[in-house]
């Protein structure tokens, strides 16, 4: 088979047991909760810390997310090509939207990686004068750092957000050449 189609996965399998609690993905546990509660609980930090520490913290926690997704997901990925569509299929699998795609462009001395992210759940039914998506921004650091095993040398940006009237949210990842 072609590379392309091994990272095509269908859903991983879902299973209840019911009477224990418990949710298996596969063979590994996952919790759920609505996507309302998970927002209310970012407000919720957000109103405790203020709006910049919580920027900071939704960033750091989203990056490890990226991290650890990207080293369970680093054997699918063979070059820069992939880290889109394997992201997608993480992100499809686990109700976070979709990645439409991780483009690489060259500007000045800059490598920057530009990741479209359409559903995103953080900024899903809200409307904001600010980008929303810290903590995406996050995986998607986190995601391509963890591929070039290296911190990006820029503060990432979320350039166009859902909540500020963009089709997608946007991110920006990049590095000095
Ligand atoms: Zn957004």
């Amino acid at each position: 088979l072609p590379f392309k189609d091994l990272t095509v996965k269908s859903a991983a399998d879902l299973r209840r047991i019911f009477d224990e609690g418990l949710i298996l993905e596969d063979s590994e546990r996952i919790i759920t909760f609505r996507l309302k509660t998970f927002q209310a609980l970012i407000d919720r930090l957000v109103s405790l810390s203020g709006s910049n520490i919580a920027k900071v913290l939704f960033h750091q926690l989203g990056n490890e997310v990226g991290q650890a997704g990207m080293r369970y997901s680093k054997d699918q990925i063979q070059s820069e090509n992939d880290l889109g569509p394997v992201l997608d299929n993480v992100l499809k699998n686990r109700g976070w939207g979709t990645c439409l795609g991780i483009d690489v462009k060259k500007q000045n001395n800059k490598q920057i990686f530009v990741a479209t992210m359409h559903n995103c759940p953080l900024c899903f039914g809200l409307k904001s004068s600010e980008p929303q998506c810290d903590f995406v921004r996050g995986i998607v650091s986190g995601w391509i750092e963890g591929y070039m095993a290296r911190k990006a040398s820029i503060d990432s940006t979320e350039t166009e957000c859902v909540a500020t009237g963009g089709k997608n949210c946007i991110f920006e990842i990049s590095y000095m050449e």
